[in-house]
């Protein structure tokens, strides 16, 4: 078995779900008393938030990438960022390390193709709706994406910073993400890409008519399956 390498932390909210998803899906594939191999670099997400809105990508990619560097030396064979906005620095941090970094919007768009899905709407921080870092990703691998109206935006960006990363799951904020959900299928879009690692905790699958492609859980099979390969 391999070992996987994890950037997390960016929430540690999040972070809790790759551990727990990554172990289980190695408990049901060699059974026992079997677990994943994993070295784990938890940030202070604070230093990070604080780079994001200062627009200091730089600086964020320089403290990703010394963690990425890190987590090669104990011995990861390959890395996850477990956050979609920080792949706005997957370059930088990749620049850091000699094992491959296994991409959220790669892995994602995998799963949407296999789906038969090429229209979808893309729910995330701001910077996954608005900048072209991770849409680039979808994009070229043929998938259109619709994102939600500036104000909605705004108040879904809100929702992840003042309430999931810090553990608050509100009935009200799951009504607004049901809402904009429904108003971008009403749009076409054939599913929804839950875009941050955090938005699982708060939308369901039965939460909505289209079908949900969460990536927290998406990247974390995927982790697995490069994990077990030839296992
Ligand atoms: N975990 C979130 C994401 O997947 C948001 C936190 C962050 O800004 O990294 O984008």
């Amino acid at each position: 078995m391999k070992t996987i390498g994890l950037l997390g932390g960016m929430s540690w909210e999040s972070t809790v779900t790759y551990y727990q998803l990554i172990n289980e899906a190695v408990k049901e594939k060699l059974g026992g008393l079997h677990s994943a191999k994993i070295v784990l670099h938890s940030v202070d997400f604070d230093e990070i938030e604080k780079c994001q809105s200062s627009g200091d990508w730089a600086r964020s990619g320089e403290i990703l990438g010394q963690a990425a560097a890190g987590l090669e030396r104990a011995g990861a064979d390959f890395i996850l960022i477990c956050t979609n906005t920080m792949h706005k620095v997957a370059g930088d941090v990749q620049a850091h390390i000699s094992v491959p970094l296994l991409h959220i919007g790669e892995v994602t768009a995998r799963a949407l193709l296999a789906r038969g899905i090429h229209k979808a709407a893309l729910l995330g921080t701001r910077y996954t709706m608005e900048q072209d870092f991770y849409k680039d990703k979808l994009a070229s691998a043929g998938i259109e994406v619709l994102i939600p109206d500036a104000g909605d935006r705004a108040e879904l960006n809100r929702i992840i910073f003042d309430e999931l990363c810090v553990g608050k799951i509100l009935p009200q904020s799951r009504e607004k993400f049901k809402a904009v959900t429904e108003a971008l299928a009403a749009q076409g879009a054939q599913a929804a890409i839950l875009g941050c690692t955090e938005i699982g905790l708060l939308l369901r699958p039965e939460d909505t008519r289209v079908p949900l492609f969460d990536t927290t859980v998406l990247h974390a099979a995927a982790a697995v399956e490069r994990a077990l390969e030839g296992e």
